[in-house]
């Protein structure tokens, strides 16, 4: 998911957030949502679809004109469905007032709190992790009678990845999990306009903020018209930033924790001609995120790059598709051979990451039917042999191709002539720019940062 937060008065705080959202789109495309306050009430608007069919002129000037919002695009995760009550932001009531919650991760202990809830007469409707988080916050602090205590409480609780961000009538809140596993960021309007939070800095550079710094693990950070305040509301806790963000989520026009998403991908690419190298005529990558990798690979092996493979840029992402079938369809009509390039070439084609293996399946067939003489996969993830628990569609066990086969076996089923994936230690080593060495790579180990409940894991690791 994306999410995406703006606090400054005398701006239209809604279109800003819709400009944002635009930004973020490729983090989910099943709903979009935005909620504003305007120092008395919190209202929204949502819906399933992209940014551009939820929000029209129209429905912007429903929300009205206020002094902070919030907004999200959601992406499904294992078992969620496209519904309506999981579109976010989350409402919550607090005594005689509102707060939106919008939320990117995945939280683990989601059943015992909501059973919790329920206990204490809460009543859900999604079933979410994201609403149950909205609804711990809300419990908490009508207990309190403090935001930033039900805040710092829901956190002491809340368990697995969250970056979050909250709006009050007033004021815009953001914090983010203790280790700090998915991306949030601050930035600043020009002339001291206000603040903006964002899931990655592409969604500053949309509106004209200055990027300023990422949020702490475990910090909470409060936008009012005092400025901005931090505390930090739960203690850090060892830094575990999805790695995946590098490789395949995030924008490559974004910069996570002070590493360039697009220069890491470069340095993947020419890692892996390293570790992978082979004879061949052309180098081409899968667009779009195996594109800059593949300049890399081209870079540092000799080997030229090419054009080869055209995406068409009106199909969303596949694998963010929540079937089988949909997801099948969806290769076809996303990804084209070009022929006239390919045709009698031995090709490096890179990509970045095999989860269940029909990308790569398919597409090996497509440049042989364009006449491609040989196919050499490289891969700038290491083999996914893990589910994720914290926010990224990567399932069970039972469907990760490269968990049920051995390298071998996955090259002569997906058709390959070879296939070579990275290994940890470079895909780290394309990651030197960060301003820190910790990320999870659980998917990669199965050594989880927050360890994964047993009602939790007994369905995943089949
Ligand atoms: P597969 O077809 O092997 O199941 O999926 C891998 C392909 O899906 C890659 O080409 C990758 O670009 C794309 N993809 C889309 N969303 C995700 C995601 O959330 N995680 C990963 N690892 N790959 C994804
Ligand atoms: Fe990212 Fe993999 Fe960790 Fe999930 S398990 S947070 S995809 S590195
Ligand atoms: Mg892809």
């Amino acid at each position: 998911c994306g999410v995406f937060g703006v606090y400054a008065p005398g701006e239209d705080v809604a279109r800003l957030t819709c400009y944002g959202l635009q930004a973020l789109q490729h983090r989910g495309q099943e709903s979009a949502g935005i909620a504003v306050g305007d120092g008395s009430t919190v209202i929204e608007a949502k819906d399933l679809g992209l940014v551009t069919q939820v929000f029209d002129e129209a429905t912007l000037a429903g929300l009205g004109e206020g002094v902070v919002a919030i907004g999200h695009v959601r992406y499904s995760t294992s078992g969620g469905k496209a519904s309506w009550e999981a579109a976010q932001p989350h409402i919550s009531a607090i005594d005689d007032t509102l707060i939106a919650l919008a939320h990117n991760g995945t939280l683990v202990n989601t059943n015992h709190l909501r059973a919790q809830l329920i206990d204490e007469g809460e009543h859900l409707r999604a079933g979410t992790d994201s609403e149950v988080a909205a609804k711990a916050i809300g419990h908490l602090t009508r207990q309190t009678h403090h935001l930033r205590e039900g805040i710092r409480y829901a956190m002491e609780n809340l368990e697995g990845a969250y970056a979050m961000v909250l709006a009050s009538p007033e004021a815009l809140y953001a914090f983010r999990d203790p280790h700090g596993i998915r991306p949030l960021c601050i930035g600043q309007l020009p002339e001291g306009r206000g603040w903006v939070v964002s899931s990655e800095t592409c969604g500053l550079d949309i509106v004209g903020a200055e990027y300023v710094r990422d949020v702490e693990p475990g910090e909470m950070v409060r936008f009012t018209a005092e400025g901005m305040v931090s505390e930090q509301a739960v203690p850090p806790r060892p830094r575990a930033s999805c790695i995946f963000e590098y490789v395949y989520f995030a924008r490559p026009d974004s910069v996570l924790d002070g590493q360039s998403v697009y220069q890491a991908r470069r340095a993947m690419g020419r890692i892996l001609a390293e570790e992978a190298p082979v004879e061949a005529d052309l180098v081409l990558g899968v667009p779009d995120s195996g594109v800059p990798a593949a300049l890399g690979y081209s870079e540092a092996s000799g080997v030229p790059f090419t054009d080869g493979i055209v995406k068409n840029r009106y199909v969303g992402r596949t694998f963010i598709q929540p079937t089988q079938a949909m997801r099948q369809l969806g290769i076809r009509l996303k990804l084209n051979p070009l022929p006239s390039v390919i045709s009698g070439k031995r090709l490096v084609v890179i990509d970045d990451s095999i989860v269940r293996g029909n990308t790569s399946k398919k597409l090996v067939q497509m440049l042989r039917d364009a006449g491609a003489a040989e196919v050499h996969l490289r891969i700038v993830s290491p083999e996914v042999l893990w589910p994720c628990f914290y926010g990224i569609d990567t399932d069970t066990r039972e469907q990760l191709i490269a968990a049920n086969m051995t390298l071998e076996e996955m090259n002569d089923w997906i058709g390959s002539d070879s296939l070579a994936f990275i290994s940890l230690d470079g895909l780290r080593a394309s990651l030197a720019d960060a301003g820190h060495d910790g990320f999870c790579t659980a998917c990669f180990t199965g050594d989880y940062p927050v360890p994964i409940p047993d009602d939790v894991a007994k369905k995943s690791f089949l």
